[in-house]
């Protein structure tokens, strides 16, 4: 199974494909799992309607790629708290830039993650600087949250690169069984690199926790 699970579109400020274009790129890529994940504070009003437009992207490429409906939400400041009564109708939700010096206070994100119903899971976040700074493992704090941990390989974000050749955090990522995902980030499909998403994905079978979600969806 080959998933991307971080895609924007013009949803979001920075997004320059339409949802189908991402798809349709997805799907010419052999792609299994395609993610929209736009950015929750440039969605805003039109949240039904970006989820009723993905909702129907699924339904138009069924049988073809898997297409799931996701949200990013940025920490820094924390977002509104109507966000988890929509939660049940997205498949997952992306929060990004807890391990900002600005970000949200890691306690009160535990305790408000409670309240998503959708799978949850941090992007592009360096875990392991996390649990310096608060003291405490990171791996088990996901775990006993299930929260899944995205692997993003924009290049953006240089915890990626230390991951891919530090073996003691591979090691430890393995032996502490948390969910991982893959993200690309794209926003512009032009950009598009699938080596590094295969990569990428071959990693997470490799670490044993690759997220998997229910059939139906
Ligand atoms: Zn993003």
């Amino acid at each position: 199974m080959i998933m991307d699970l971080h895609n924007h579109t013009t949803y979001s400020y920075d997004g320059s494909n339409t949802p189908e274009e991402i798809i349709e790129n997805a799907i010419a890529h052999n792609l299994d799992i395609v993610g929209i994940c736009d950015h929750q504070f440039s969605v805003r009003e039109r949240l039904t309607e970006y989820i009723r437009h993905i909702r129907l992207c699924r339904d138009k490429y069924a049988g073809r790629i898997r297409v799931m409906c996701g949200l990013e939400i940025g920490m820094r400041p924390s977002p509104p708290d109507l966000l988890p009564s929509v939660s049940d109708e997205l498949d997952y939700c992306l929060f990004e830039c807890l391990d900002s010096p600005r970000g949200e206070d890691l306690y009160e994100f535990l305790e408000w993650r409670r309240l998503f119903k959708c799978k949850a899971g941090l992007a592009h976040t360096d875990i392991f600087s996390l649990s310096a700074r608060y003291r405490l493992n990171m791996l088990n704090v996901l775990k006993s949250y299930n929260i899944f941990w995205e692997i993003n390989i924009s290049g953006n974000y240089p915890y990626y690169y230390d991951f891919l050749t530090n073996e003691e955090k591979r090691r430890a990522v393995a032996e502490s069984g948390i969910t991982l995902t893959i993200g690309s980030d794209t926003h512009w499909i032009r950009e598009y690199n699938d080596s590094k998403i295969k990569k990428a994905n071959a990693l997470a079978e490799l670490l044993g926790n690759p997220l998997v979600f229910g059939e139906g969806i």
